[in-house]
């Protein structure tokens, strides 16, 4: 059994609905969610121009390895209403696996720790709520957190309409 970190994002539909849903199926079959984090409205980036995200990360634990994980979490995403699109187009749910029991692992379609944590504040900061003080690729996720710029991540009331 291992702890994995999962982050969850989607800007179609209402993301905040598909997120719940992903949790849901992903502790149906097995990936059971240790601690969520609030939800944040986050400003898109990239090239293509495109409506706010909402993100969240979840510590989940799980007994699949992590490329039967990496499958889980696309047929989730698929299951929630992603349809296919632009790479870092709009998307209904993305999820993405930051960590998989501290495991470093780089094969075709699957790098472990996930590449991209230290440059992204709608990663750290959800991710920080919940592990702050956990070493994600040799660095604690709050002074990674520490070291970028927050502006454009504000964490949604858990009542308000996403
Ligand atoms: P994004 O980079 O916005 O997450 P996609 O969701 O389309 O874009 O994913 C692109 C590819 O990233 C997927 O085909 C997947 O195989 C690959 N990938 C590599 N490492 C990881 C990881 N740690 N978690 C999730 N996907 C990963
Ligand atoms: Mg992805």
């Amino acid at each position: 059994m291992a702890e994995a970190l999962l982050a969850f994002g989607g800007n179609l539909g209402v993301p905040r609905d598909a997120i719940e849903r992903a949790v849901a199926r992903l502790a149906e079959s097995g990936v059971v969610a240790l601690a969520r984090s609030a939800f944040y409205r986050t400003a898109p980036w990239g090239p293509v121009p495109q409506p706010d995200f909402v993100n969240a990360c979840a510590i989940v634990r799980t007994e699949l390895a992590p490329e039967a994980l990496l499958r889980l979490c696309q047929a989730t995403e698929w299951a929630c209403g992603r349809v296919p699109g632009t790479r870092w187009g709009p998307r209904a749910l993305d999820i993405d696996i930051l960590d998989h029991g501290g495991l470093a692992l780089d094969v075709p379609g699957l790098t472990l720790p996930h590449p991209r944590i230290a440059e992204r504040a709608f990663v750290l900061v959800p991710l920080a709520e919940i592990a702050a003080e956990r070493m994600v690729g040799g660095r604690r996720v709050a002074d990674m957190l520490a070291a970028i710029d927050t502006a454009g991540v504000d964490r949604l009331a858990e009542a308000a309409p996403s």
